[in-house]
Formats: C-alpha cells, sequence, structure tokens
C-alpha cells in the first residue's frame, strides 16, 4: 500500500497528487539541475501491445506466437505480458515450459515440448549464435519506430520477430518541455536498445539519452550525473529503480509503480503523470520564497 505521507505546504502537494514522505527534499526541488526519467512506466505507459508478429518464411504465424507466449508466461516483465495477452486474444493456446531462465537485460531462455527457445535481443541471439543477420534491416526499421523488437528462436535458429510499441503517457512531452523550459536539463535511463530509446527520446522532447543500461546500472548512471550536474532527480516505479531513486537527490516514485520504487522515493505522484513534478517544483520555489 502507499506509504503514510507528510503533507507539507499548506496541503497544496496533497490537492495535485504530490505526496511527500521526506520533508527536507521538498526544499531541494528548487534546486534541482537535471531530472533523470526511467522510460517503461514514467515516460510511457508501461503497457506495451504486439504492433508486429513477422514469422520467417515456412513458419507458421500462430506458431511463432505459441512458442514465443508459452515461454513468456514464465516471465514477469511487461514485455512478456504484452506477447501472452496477445497470444489470449487470438485463440492460441499456452504449452508448458521447463528449465525457464530470465536473463537480465537480454530476454529469457527455457524448453518448449522439449526445444530450446530463445526471446530477446541481438545480445541474446549472439550469445547463443543465432544467425539474425537477414533481419538487420527489418530491426533497425522496428526500432526506428519506436518499437521494441524481440526475436524468437527455436534450438538456435530464427523463427520471427515480435515487435511491440508501449505508448506514450499524454502528458509526457508536455510536462518534459516545461522542465527543460525552467531550466532543468533532462534524461533518460533504459534498459531498451539505443534505437528505440532515442525515438522515444524524440518524440518526447528529452535532451539526454542513456541507453542500454542493466538494471542494476541505474543507480551509477546518478552517480555520474550527480558528478556533473550535482543535484539530480530520479523518476521511476520499477523494482530495479528503487536503489537509483535512493542514490538521487530527490527521488520521485511513479504512484501507481511498485511499492519497492514508492518507498524507496521521497516524493510520490500519486496521478501518475509527469506534471506532478512540474507543480512539486513551483510548490517548492513558492515555500522557501514565503519562509525567507
Ligand atoms: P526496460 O525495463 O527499460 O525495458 P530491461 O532491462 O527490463 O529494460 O530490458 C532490456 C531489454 O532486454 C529489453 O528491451 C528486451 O530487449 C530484453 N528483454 C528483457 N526481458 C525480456 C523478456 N521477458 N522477453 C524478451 N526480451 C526481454
Ligand atoms: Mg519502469
Amino acid at each position: 500500500g502507499t506509504p503514510t505521507a507528510l503533507m507539507v505546504g499548506s496541503g497544496m502537494g496533497a490537492e495535485k497528487g504530490i505526496l511527500i514522505r521526506n520533508g527536507e527534499a521538498v526544499q531541494t526541488f528548487k534546486d534541482i539541475k537535471v531530472i533523470a526519467f526511467d522510460k517503461t512506466g514514467t515516460i510511457t505507459k508501461g503497457k506495451p501491445e504486439i504492433t508486429d508478429l513477422l514469422p520467417m518464411e515456412g513458419v507458421d504465424k500462430n506458431d511463432l506466437l505459441y512458442v514465443a507466449a508459452t515461454i513468456e508466461n514464465a516471465s514477469e516483465h511487461p514485455l512478456a505480458h504484452a506477447i501472452v495477452e496477445s497470444a489470449k486474444a487470438n485463440n492460441v493456446d499456452l504449452g508448458k515450459v521447463n528449465e525457464f531462465n530470465a536473463i537480465v537485460g537480454k530476454g529469457v531462455v527455457g524448453y518448449v515440448d522439449g526445444e530450446k527457445v530463445l526471446v530477446g535481443n541481438r545480445k541474446l541471439m549472439k550469445e547463443n549464435d543465432v544467425n539474425f543477420s537477414k533481419q538487420q534491416d527489418k530491426l533497425v526499421q522496428l526500432e526506428n519506430e519506436a518499437k521494441t523488437a524481440m526475436m524468437v528462436a527455436k534450438e538456435n535458429t530464427l523463427m520471427g520477430i515480435v515487435a511491440v510499441a508501449d505508448p506514450i503517457k499524454e502528458d509526457s512531452a508536455q510536462a518534459i518541455a516545461e522542465i527543460e523550459r525552467m531550466g532543468i536539463r533532462t534524461a533518460m535511463i533504459t534498459g531498451d536498445n539505443n534505437r528505440t530509446a532515442n525515438a522515444i527520446g524524440k518524440k518526447v522532447g528529452i535532451s539526454s539519452v542513456i541507453s542500454e543500461v542493466l538494471p542494476d546500472g541505474k543507480v551509477n548512471e546518478v552517480k555520474r550525473l550527480q558528478e556533473k550536474y550535482n543535484i539530480v532527480a530520479m523518476v521511476g516505479d520499477g523494482i530495479n529503480d528503487a536503489p537509483a531513486l535512493k542514490q538521487s537527490n530527490v527521488g520521485i516514485a511513479i504512484g501507481t509503480g511498485t511499492d519497492i520504487a514508492i518507498e524507496a522515493a521521497d516524493v510520490t505522484l500519486v496521478k501518475g503523470e509527469l506534471s506532478g513534478i512540474i507543480s512539486a517544483i513551483n510548490l517548492s520555489t513558492a515555500t522557501f520564497r514565503k519562509i525567507k
């Protein structure tokens, strides 16, 4: 559940859906030089959907979906949910998976009907000697469309490509533009590939994109930003964001995110809209002007 929150600034924060659990953070808000955002669930809705299902020649489309969804049913990643949901919507029944393993930042591996299956990115395919050289152009095209492209392989042979897109939250671009107008730099930190990350960054007007970061690498990226810009805020929703939220000078959790992120943060945006950050900065500036 939501942690007990301390309201400051004459309850104005609560009205705007900003819960403050660390009073000092309110003061720090006015000194922020850069705000780092997680991508999935923070800038985007965190609810990706399949956009493309591209079987290789001779592979049945439903078989590709069956194999991918069967293994992804064992994963808790938002990308996995997108694939499983699509199988359900297409009345594709799932099989059983054995020896399932999630490989951080790369994908998943397991056995479906006794055959080794991989679903994931280039790194995962390269490690398993899956040849995808003929699909490079297609992957690049999908990624430039801000989609996350995953490959599916059976017995180390490529079966096809599954691409998903995670819609951007309605107010992300506007909030980021407003933050930049306030003279605060914006950055995005994500595990997603460079091209997809840049395509999304461009759509929302983020000034710097840090991509292909492993989950435990986010905290180091925040440290690096602190060395350069001193006062850094971090905004995130996931379990993986908790250490980075703690490391940052102002940790901001998305209210619709995980409890672990909320507990690690100084401030929670109850509504999940990024515009709450602007209200918080304005609140901080106004409050401390009055005290002086
Ligand atoms: P993020 O949370 O920013 O999306 P992750 O570190 O969770 O980043 O994932 C990084 C990349 O690893 C994904 O973009 C995808 O290519 C691959 N990946 C992770 N989990 C899965 C999964 N369950 N199925 C397929 N690919 C995955
Ligand atoms: Mg996230």
